[in-house]
C-alpha cells in the first residue's frame, strides 16, 4: 500500500515537472506573448522587500487582530481596500457563524493546541518552550496592550477574498490563502501577518496591467485559523458542492470555480535554528534558513499534494533570490487541512510545524513578542523568497502571460 502510494507520487512529479517544462516554449512564441520563462522572471521581479515589509506593516496596525473585535473587522476592511487598490476589485465577504466550544471544566480554551510530539514520535534535539499567552497585560508596549484589550465575542464572522478570473478557463481555479486573525496580545506581524502579505502581494502582481492568466486565481484571507481552522472549514462546507457550477446558466459566471489546488502561507519569516542547550533560540537568523513545504501524507489527495509541493520546490530552485525550499509530508495545523482530502493542498511555512514549529524554534509564536520590530530583513527576506516561490509556481500552473 506504502509502496504503491509512492509510485504514483513519483509517477504524478515526472508528469507535473514534464507538464512544467512543456510550457517553456522550444521554439518562438506567438508574437503578442513574453515566453513563459520571461514572464515568470518579470512577474517576479514585481515582489520587493520594502513592499512585503510595508504589507506586514500594515497590518500591524490591527494589533493581534483577533477573531471577534473591533480590531479583527477593521483589519479586514483594511485589507479589502488593499485588494481594490491593487486591482483585485471583485472582493467578496464570507459569512459564517462562530460559537467557541465551551471551556473544558480545569483547561483553559485555546492552550496546548498541535503541542509538542503530537502526530507521533517525539521531537529531536534540543527543544524550547512553546504555549499561547493568554493574559493581554504582558504586553509591555502600553498603546498596543489597550487595542488588543477587547475580547472575543461569537457570532457572525467574515472573511475576504477576491478572484483574478482566467481568459480561457474562468471556471478552474487555484486558491491562495493565508490566515488574518492572530492572538497571543502581540501584533500578529509574523504568524500570520507575514503569510496575509504574502498572499495580497501576489494579489496586487497578478493585477498589474497586461498581466493574463488562463486559469482562476482566489485570494483569500481566512479568519479563525487559531480558533482551529473554523473560517477555511466553513468555506469547504459551504462551497465544496458549488465548485464549477455556472450561475447564472450561460452567463460564463462561475462563483466557486473547480478547486485545482489550495496553498497556504502560515509563519513565514523566523528559521533562526534548533533552540541551543539552555532552550534558548539564535538571535540571528540562520543562513541555511528555508521555506518548508508541507503535504499530508495521510490525505485522499497526498499524491497530488505531493506533486504540488515538488512542482513548488522546483519553482523556487529556479525563481527564488535567497533562500532554498524543502519538501515535507506533515502538513498541520493550519487552514490547508480542511481542503486535504478535496484537493492537492500544501502549506508553505518558516519551518516544519510538527517537528520544528512544534518543538520551539520560534520563541515569539503567539507570544507579546510577535510585533513588527522583533524581526530583521533576512527574517523579512525569507517571506519575501515564500512568496517569489508561489507566485513563480502559480504563473505557471495559471497559464499566466503578459501582453506587451
Ligand atoms: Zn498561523
Amino acid at each position: 500500500m506504502k509502496e504503491e502510494g509512492f509510485l504514483i507520487g513519483f509517477l504524478s512529479i515526472v508528469f507535473s515537472v514534464a507538464v512544467l517544462s512543456a510550457q517553456q516554449p522550444a521554439t518562438a512564441p506567438p508574437e503578442a506573448e513574453v515566453p513563459a520563462d520571461a514572464a515568470v522572471r518579470t512577474l517576479v521581479g514585481h515582489l520587493s522587500l520594502e513592499r512585503y515589509k510595508a504589507t506586514v506593516k500594515g497590518l500591524t496596525r490591527f494589533g493581534d487582530r483577533r477573531q471577534g473585535t473591533d480590531r479583527n473587522r477593521a483589519a479586514i476592511d483594511w485589507i479589502e481596500a488593499q485588494l481594490k487598490a491593487y486591482g483585485c476589485t471583485n472582493t467578496e465577504r464570507f459569512q459564517y457563524d462562530y460559537q467557541p466550544p465551551p471551556t473544558p471544566a480545569g483547561g483553559r480554551a485555546g492552550a496546548g493546541r498541535g503541542g509538542r510530539g503530537r502526530g507521533g514520535n517525539a521531537p529531536r534535539g534540543f527543544t524550547g518552550p512553546t504555549g499561547v499567552n493568554n493574559d493581554p497585560l504582558r504586553q509591555p508596549d502600553v498603546k498596543l496592550r489597550e487595542l488588543n484589550m477587547q475580547p472575543s465575542v461569537p457570532g457572525l464572522r467574515e472573511q475576504v477574498y477576491c478572484t483574478k478570473v482566467g481568459t480561457t478557463r474562468p471556471g478552474e481555479m487555484y486558491i491562495l490563502g493565508g490566515h488574518m486573525d492572530g492572538i497571543g496580545y502581540g501584533e500578529a506581524a509574523n504568524d500570520d501577518g507575514s503569510g496575509t502579505a504574502i498572499v495580497m502581494e501576489l494579489a496586487r502582481v497578478f493585477h498589474l496591467p497586461n498581466i493574463q492568466t488562463e486559469r482562476s486565481i482566489r485570494f483569500i484571507l481566512w479568519n479563525n485559523e487559531e480558533s482551529g481552522l473554523d473560517g477555511s472549514r466553513a468555506y469547504v462546507e459551504q462551497r465544496k458542492a458549488r465548485q464549477g457550477m455556472e450561475d447564472p446558466p450561460g452567463s460564463g459566471r462561475f462563483p466557486e470555480p473547480r478547486w485545482l489546488g489550495m496553498i497556504q502561507h502560515d509563519m513565514m519569516m523566523f528559521d533562526h535554528g534548533m533552540p541551543r542547550p539552555d532552550r534558548t533560540v539564535s538571535p540571528e537568523q540562520r543562513p541555511e534558513a528555508d521555506v518548508n513545504i508541507e503535504f499530508a501524507g495521510g490525505s485522499k489527495m497526498a499524491s497530488e499534494a505531493q506533486a504540488l509541493a515538488w512542482l513548488f520546490r522546483e519553482a523556487n530552485e529556479r525563481y527564488a533570490t535567497d533562500y532554498p525550499a524543502a519538501v515535507g509530508n506533515r502538513m498541520q495545523n493550519t487552514d490547508s487541512v480542511p481542503f486535504q482530502d478535496e484537493v492537492a493542498a500544501i502549506s508553505l511555512r518558516e519551518n516544519e510545524r510538527r517537528a520544528q514549529i512544534g518543538a520551539g524554534w520560534n520563541p515569539h509564536w503567539h507570544q507579546p513578542t510577535d510585533v513588527f520590530a522583533t524581526f530583521s530583513d533576512k527574517d523579512f527576506r525569507l517571506g519575501l523568497n515564500a512568496a517569489q516561490t508561489t507566485l513563480a509556481a502559480i504563473a505557471q500552473l495559471a497559464g499566466a502571460t503578459i501582453t506587451p
